[in-house]
């Protein structure tokens, strides 16, 4: 063979592979441009991490959610379990899976949700934030409060999945503006999951009414139906100043980190934005598992 003859069977190799390259890289800006109709804002009450492997109304409902919205060029995930001091975007390539509960079935120790990262998104997620100095992550992966949702949305593991932490130094209103920050994601295609529990009172549970579909104690039921109110009324200063709602609200939210997640959703929000609730339920008498879809 010639070198004359090594081109030409090069060339359509090259032409080939140029095409590819080029094809990913209109493929890549097309999925991060501004173009994009805006992508729904969610909050997730998480529940159980059984939610990850179990099928049930609950899981089901993340699984029908992953089919019905458009798809999503990557997912944000703020979860109630990665909480730092400063605040951190994962960065890496292939976040790992997190097992971090303990007491629970094998199977759920094996799941492993082989989501990619993006290290290019995080980059512009450190730019956008000017609130404070966002640290790129590369120790932390895919907590339970992610994957047990996101693997329930997207099974195939194909869109990457990143995670910003929550700063537990910082109180509810500086979330809720650093969240704002980041309200252009919305259209650039990344869909951005809060997941938590509005109501969430670990120490009060009741365990033998766990398998109760819809069994809340009286006090968590009125703090359901307030904080669906305020979020319909888009009162969001009262909901970042809960501690004023009432003594049902103390034992609503012992601890604010399940709450959090809500209050950035609520950041990511405009007026706009119609506003759904799903999986209005209570579990154990002291969770809800009550989410809301704010889309425009
Ligand atoms: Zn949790």
């Amino acid at each position: 063979m010639n070198r004359r003859q090594f081109l030409d069977i090069l060339q359509p190799i090259l032409t080939i592979g140029m095409a590819h390259s080029l094809l990913s890289l209109r493929k890549l800006s097309e999925s991060l441009s501004d173009n994009k109709k805006e992508m729904p804002v969610l909050f997730i009450g998480h529940g159980s991490p059984m939610n990850g492997i179990e099928n049930n109304p609950f899981s089901g409902k993340w699984s029908t959610l992953g089919r019905s919205l458009e798809t999503p060029a990557a997912v944000l995930v703020v979860s109630a379990h990665w909480l730092t001091k400063g605040t951190k975007v994962t960065a890496m390539d292939f976040p790992r899976t997190i097992h971090d509960f303990g007491g629970f079935p094998k199977a759920l120790f094996d799941v492993n949700y082989p989501a990619p990262g993006d290290p290019e998104l995080a980059g512009q997620i450190k730019s956008m934030i000017s609130k404070t100095q966002v640290d790129a992550d590369h120790e932390w992966g895919l907590d339970h409060g992610a994957w047990t949702v996101v693997r329930n949305m997207y099974p195939d593991a194909k869109i990457p999945v990143l995670q910003l932490s929550i700063d537990y130094s910082k109180d509810l209103l500086y979330h809720y503006e650093l969240a704002a920050e980041l309200r252009k994601l919305r259209q650039k295609g990344v869909l951005i999951i809060g997941s938590g529990n509005m109501v969430h009172n670990l120490g009060m549970i009741s365990w033998e009414k766990m398998n109760e579909t819809n069994y809340g104690f009286d006090w968590a039921i009125k703090m359901n139906q307030t904080f669906k109110d305020l979020i319909l009324k888009r009162d969001h200063d009262s909901l970042i100043k809960y501690q004023k709602l009432g003594r049902e609200a103390g034992l609503a939210i012992p601890t604010p980190e399940h709450y959090i997640p809500l209050i950035y959703t609520l950041g990511l929000t405009t007026g706009k934005d119609e506003i759904d609730f799903f999986n209005d339920n209570a579990v154990g008498g002291s969770i809800t598992m009550t989410s809301v879809q704010f889309a425009s």
